[in-house]
Parts: C-alpha cells; structure tokens; sequence
C-alpha cells in the first residue's frame, strides 16, 4: 500500500471530519510537513502552530520552511515563540532546569514543555484535534522504550488518536502517520518537493532512544509494525492500568494534569 493509501486509511480509522478545525503542529522536519501536505490535499480544515525554541539557526531554518510551506498550501500559521514568552530560549531553560535536577534528558524536557504549549494553545484557538507528524518508527521506539522502563502504562495513550475523555481540557491528538514507517515519509517529503528542514535539532541527544532507534534501524518495517500491533492488542490491559489515575489542574497553571502540580511546572519552578 502506498503512502497516501495508508494516511487515508489511517484517516478512516480515526474518523475525522472536514468541518472540524485541525492543528497541525510544524516542527519544521518532513513529517509535519507530510500531515499538514496531505490534510490539506484531502479537503480537511487545518491551520499550522509552530513553536519557535529560540536555538539559534536551526530555529531559524526550521521557521522559515514552515512560512514558505504555510505559504504554498495556503495554510494559516501561528507561531509561538518560546523566548518571547518564557523570556529565553529552550536551550537555557533545559540547562537551567538540568543544572538543579540531574538526570533528565534533552528531549524528555522539551517534549513536556512542548506538548503543554501544544494543548494550551490549541484550546486558545479552539481547535478540536491536534495532529502531530509522530510516524511507525517513533511510536515503536517509544513503546520499547516504555517497556524497557518497565511502564507499559506510559504507553496508554499511544495510538493513531488519543482521546483522553478523563479530562475537556485535554485536546485530542491524532497521528495521521502513526502506521507509515520514517523511510516511507522520507521519500514521499523528497518526492513532493516539500520546504523541509532535514537536519536533526542539534539537542536531541537523548542517547537512550538513540540506542533503541538503531537497534530498531536494523529491523524490517515488519517488525516496527508488529511491535505496533502488540501495542494495538494489548490497549485495552495497559488501560485498566492507567484508568486508576485521577486527573488534577495543576495548582500553578490550570492545565490537566496527574499530579496537583504538572510535569511542566514541576520541570520550570
Ligand atoms: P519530535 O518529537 O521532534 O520527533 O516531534 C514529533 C512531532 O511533534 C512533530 O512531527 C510535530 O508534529 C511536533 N513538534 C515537534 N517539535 C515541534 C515544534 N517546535 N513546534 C510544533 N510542533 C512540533
Ligand atoms: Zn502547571
């Protein structure tokens, strides 16, 4: 099946409507690049949200393929801009928050942030769906990952969509690419001619996932989609475990969350 075949099929799948006002959040990379190329194609109802992280011309680079993408496909974009907002950028945040609390990795700080800014922006533009461009190989690494950890919990809220309905507050979030494998998108963002930063954020060093991904590099897109399916098959176990947790707002922000304060504030106090 080709590219287009499955993101359709995907689409089936997470049943979404063209009426329905989308976000696409644009890192800048392929993948994004692909879900906002191919919403938009299918007549869907979206517009772009990009957070700027202040680093420098990667930053840069990464802005101005998503202006001159936004600009081909005739999509609205928002911009959010970290230092503006927080006053410094990503990097001096995560140095600053490392220096206190050893231990906690690159990525795993500006996901958190990141995915805080994705909701709470999302709910300001009252969007119904977020969609992200999180592909087969992502989501396999982070299930193995959460295995690995010995919390296949974490991996409660993996899926094509995520409905968190403990929660209004909490935006859906989809991933139209959550059964094409990296490779795949690749070619297809090449092929299309896409305004693309192909170069990898110069702080994504988080060397366990780097481990597992070439571990899982080695492996055939067979078993990326395997490892998919026993996620798939065991949702509804992994669940139970999760449906024990109670939601909070967080007392310093509002914002959902599982503790009374939130990963994020946690991370930024
Ligand atoms: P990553 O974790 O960097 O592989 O990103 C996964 C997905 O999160 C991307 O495909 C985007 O949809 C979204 N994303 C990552 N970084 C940003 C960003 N700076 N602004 C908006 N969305 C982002
Ligand atoms: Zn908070």
């Amino acid at each position: 099946m080709n590219l287009e075949k499955k993101f359709e099929e995907t689409l089936k799948k997470i049943k979404i409507s063209k009426s329905e006002k989308i976000l696409v959040a644009l890192s800048g990379g392929k993948d994004s690049a692909v879900v906002a190329y191919l919403l938009k194609k299918g007549g869907y109802n979206i517009e772009g949200l990009h957070i700027d992280l202040g680093m420098g011309k990667y930053s840069e680079d990464c802005l101005k393929k998503i202006q001159e993408l936004c600009r081909n496909l005739k999509i609205k974009l928002w911009v959010f801009e970290v230092k503006k907002e927080f006053g410094n950028s990503m990097c001096y945040i995560r140095s600053k928050i490392q220096a206190e609390k050893k231990g906690i990795k690159n990525c795993a700080i500006c996901g958190v942030i990141k995915k805080r800014i994705l909701n709470k922006e999302a709910r300001k533009l009252e969007v119904s769906k977020i969609a992200t461009g999180h592909n087969l190989d992502d989501e396999a690494q982070t299930f193995l990952i959460n295995i690995f950890k010995g919390s296949p919990e974490l991996s409660s809220n993996s899926g094509a969509i995520t409905q968190n309905k403990k929660d209004k507050k909490f935006i859906t979030r989809i991933k139209p690419l959550f059964y094409i494998a990296e490779k795949e998108v690749k070619a297809y963002a090449m092929k299309m001619k896409l305004p693309v930063n192909y170069e990898k954020c110069p702080c994504a060093i988080d060397s366990y996932r780097i481990q597992i991904r070439n571990f899982l590099e080695k492996e055939k897109t067979r078993s990326k989609e395997n490892i998919i399916h026993c996620l798939e098959k065991l949702k509804n176990k992994v669940n139970e475990l999760k449906s024990l947790e109670k939601v909070f707002y967080c007392e310093n922000c509002g914002e959902p969350s599982r503790k009374n304060i939130c990963k994020s504030c946690e991370l930024m106090s």
